[in-house]
Parts: structure tokens; sequence; C-alpha cells
């Protein structure tokens, strides 16, 4: 019988370059046919096909409160009613961009002091570097490899996410004088900082890393290692941009830096990014910082940045909803989902012999299948990635939706209920077995 999926797969092939509109989604890795989606609700998605799946993506992170939350629903209906989009200020920018000021302080320490709302991650990141650069008035750009920041040219060198799932070195079409303005370095490796500032310090606008990385599986940064970044960096007169497109709002209602923060680790990034949850699932995503730099963006300063449907009311009222309903309740329950799927997913994989490690950074996790947690991208690139494939195979025959790459995070929701959870825990040792086999 032929599936609704392989029918539109084939379909969207003649007319959308590889039948996907984002790399990932087309299971290169995995192989077989990309779910299409026709409904999500709560912790569950439905494909075209008419099959339901407890969900692990959540929109690759957006969807804290779970799919099509009735409150977030209502609220970008009644926004949607009042208009789709002004290109004028709209009061609920001013509330939204003080939300996100105010939830991103621990104690005295508040990094965000203005905001600026734009419509990706992507854009969040490539507008805060060109920030470092018009503040510094340098060029260089140091990056980790491993780490994804968006699609931007510069950010392209050893990249995570689907540059790391389609085993690029970076992208075709990037001029290489620009790629030449990114200095790339091995991930938690202190002296490969200070090597890159003690040749190119003074030509170094800013250091861009995500909070924690999580687009070449989740690999948490050691201890420290986001404070010496901020150190050695405003030693030498550069910035430091912490990515928080995938973490923010989602590990801690202040990001992973609000994580750090409590657990004593103390430090100030210039300028961090955000996205993904601060949309709710909109097309919303922003960046904030210290005054002194981001007053530095047109039209108070000279560094351009500008957007059709920014700050766009739908999006807007999705991310004041979403930050409203994200109380602290929800993050102990995400919390704790994450600790027991990742225990049950680690007891799996050990009952059936397989080679592993369940990464984590907060409530983000994944897995690994190498014996320890990787630190850098080298090693875990090293992992038996092919194992993953069986495995994600087996969860989806068993109703669970994995995301298609070994090297992206599992994200749970607060919607994830006992049952959900259950049907997850249900699911995993046949898969274990499965990538036993491979
Ligand atoms: N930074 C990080 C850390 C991300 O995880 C992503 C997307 N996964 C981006 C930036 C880019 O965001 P977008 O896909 O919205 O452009």
């Amino acid at each position: 019988m032929i599936d609704r999926n392989d029918e539109l797969f084939d379909a969207a092939r003649t007319v959308i370059p590889g039948g996907v509109n984002s790399p990932v989604r087309a299971y290169g890795s995995v192989g077989g046919t990309p779910r299409f989606l026709a409904s999500a609700r709560g912790a569950k998605v439905t494909d075209a096909a008419g099959r339901e799946y407890v969900d692990l993506v959540a929109s690759w992170g957006p969807a804290l409160l779970g799919h099509a939350h009735p409150e977030i629903v209502a609220a970008v209906q009644d926004a949607a009613a009042r208009g789709l989009s002004f290109g004028a200020p709209t009061e609920g920018e001013v509330e939204l961009a003080t939300v996100i000021a105010d939830r991103v302080r621990v104690g005295d320490a508040r990094p965000v002091e203005r905001v600026r709302l734009v419509s990706t991650g992507t854009e969040a990141t490539m507008t805060a570097i060109r920030l470092a650069r018009g503040a510094t008035g340098r060029d260089l750009l140091v990056k980790f490899a491993g780490h994804y920041h968006g699609h931007s040219d510069g950010l392209l060198a050893a990249a995570g996410s689907g540059v790391a799932t389609l085993a690029l070195p970076g992208s075709a079409g990037v001029p290489a004088p620009i790629a030449a303005h990114t200095l790339v370095i091995d991930y938690n490796d202190p002296d490969a900082l200070a090597a890159v500032f003690a040749e190119h310090g003074e030509r170094i606008a800013a250091v861009i890393v995500e909070a924690a990385a999580a687009n070449m599986g989740v690999v948490a940064p050691r201890p420290g290692l986001n404070a010496l970044i901020a150190e050695t960096a405003h030693a030498h007169g550069a910035l430091m941009i912490l990515d928080e497109v995938l973490t923010g709002f989602r590990v801690h209602p202040a990001g992973y830096w609000g994580l750090q923060q409590e657990a004593g680790e103390t430090y100030l990034p210039d300028l961090i990014t955000f996205g993904k949850v601060v949309g709710g699932g909109m097309p919303l995503a922003a960046l904030g910082g210290r005054a002194a730099v981001m007053d530095l963006l047109a039209p108070v300063g000279p560094v351009y940045q500008a957007g059709t449907l920014s700050g766009n009311p739908l999006s807007v009222a999705a991310g004041l909803a979403t930050l409203r309903l994200a109380t602290p309740e929800v993050y102990a329950t995400v919390d704790a989902a994450a600790v027991r799927i990742a225990a049950s997913l680690d007891r799996a994989l050990t009952d059936a012999g397989v080679v592993h490690a369940v990464p984590r950074a907060g409530n983000l996790f994944g897995v690994a299948f190498l014996p320890e947690a990787p630190h850098d991208y080298a090693r875990a690139q090293e992992q038996d990635a092919f194992r993953y494939a069986p495995f994600f195979h087996a969860m989806r025959e068993q109703g669970v939706a994995l995301p298609p790459s070994v090297y992206e995070a599992w994200f749970l929701t607060a919607a994830h209920g006992d049952d959900d959870l259950g049907a997850i825990e249900a699911a995993l040792p046949a898969a274990a077995e499965a990538a036993a086999r491979a």
C-alpha cells in the first residue's frame, strides 16, 4: 500500500530541492521517507497518513509547552484578527523586549539591557556579529568547531546541525575572503582559545559560542569554559556573543547563562542571541545585550539591520504567551522528564550491550555511540553513527518520533505526561536491540 508520506515526498522532490525546506528534515542520514506532518497537539504529532507519534523534536526546540498549547493558539488568533503585519512599532514588541530583558537576570547581573526582535536565529547571530565588528572596528570572528549558529556566510565553517549531519566541511558559495574572517578552534580547549588570541588578539572582534553545544549532539561546556571565553575576549578588547537560540528559555527561565550563574559560574556576555522558545513556534528571534553595544544599531547608531516582518504581531503574541506560561514549574517538569528519559535510554542501551553515552546539558540530552560523552567535534564525529538509523527507525515504528540525526538533541516538553514518557520507555529496548545489531 502506498503511504501518503511517500506520495508527498515524491511530489515534493519535483518542486522543492530535496523535497524539504531545511536539510535535516530530509532523513538524509537515517534514510527513508520523512513524515509529512499534518497536525500536532501536546506531546504528539500526526503525519499525513494519519499515524500519531510521541514527539521528541518539538519543532527543534520551540514547543517548550507542547504543540498547539490552547492559550498560545488563542493569543495568536486574537493577534491575527487585529492584523497580520504592520511594519510599524507595536505595544506587544515593547512588552516582549521587556519580558526578555527582565527574565535574563540573576541577582544583580543583567546582561540584556536592550533587545531587538528579528525573525530567525540566523538573523540574530548575523546581526550580533555585525554589531561586534561595528563596536570594535575589527574583522575577525572566533567560532568553535561543531557549533551551529545559523546559515549566514561566515558561520558555516565547521558548523554543526545539518552541516554535521551531511558531513560537510562548510558550504559551497561562501567567498574565500569571508570564510577567512572566521577562525575555527576546538571546543572545550582552553589552550586553543589562548593560542588564537595570542596570535590574532588585536584583530578579533568577537567569540561566538553556543551557551551549551547542542548541534553536534549535546556537548556541555567544561566547568569554567564560558567564563574563560568572556575573560579572554574582554582582556583583548573583543566581545563575547553567547548563542542561546537553542538553550534560551528552554533549560532555565534565564537560559543556560542563568543556569550557570546559579551554579556559581559568573560571567557577562556582551551580546546574547535568542530564538526558538522565545517565538513559541512562530518565526521570531532576538538579540540582546549591553546598551552601549546594542545602541550602535540603526537608527541610533551606524550598524544597519532591518526586517519587514521583524516583531511580527502574531509572533510576538506567541512569544509573550509562551514566556508567560513558562513558569518555574514548567522547567521542573521538563527537567524531570529529561532525567527520566535519559536514564531509560542509558539503561536500554546498556542492556543491549551497545557502547554509548547519554550526554547532558541542563535538560538537553541525546545519544552518542561512544564510550564517553565527547567534549569536542572531532570526538563526536568518531562515534558509531551508523547505529542511529536502525535505532531511529525502530523508535518510529513504535510510534516515537526522534530527531532524524544523531547530532541533534532530543527535545521534551511540559506536555509530555506519564503516558507519553511511558510510551518512549516502552519503545527503547527494541530500538536499542536494533542499534546493537547494526
Ligand atoms: N543558533 C543555534 C544555537 C541554533 O541551534 C540555531 C538553529 N538550530 C540557530 C542559531 C539558527 O536559528 P534559525 O534556524 O532560526 O535560523
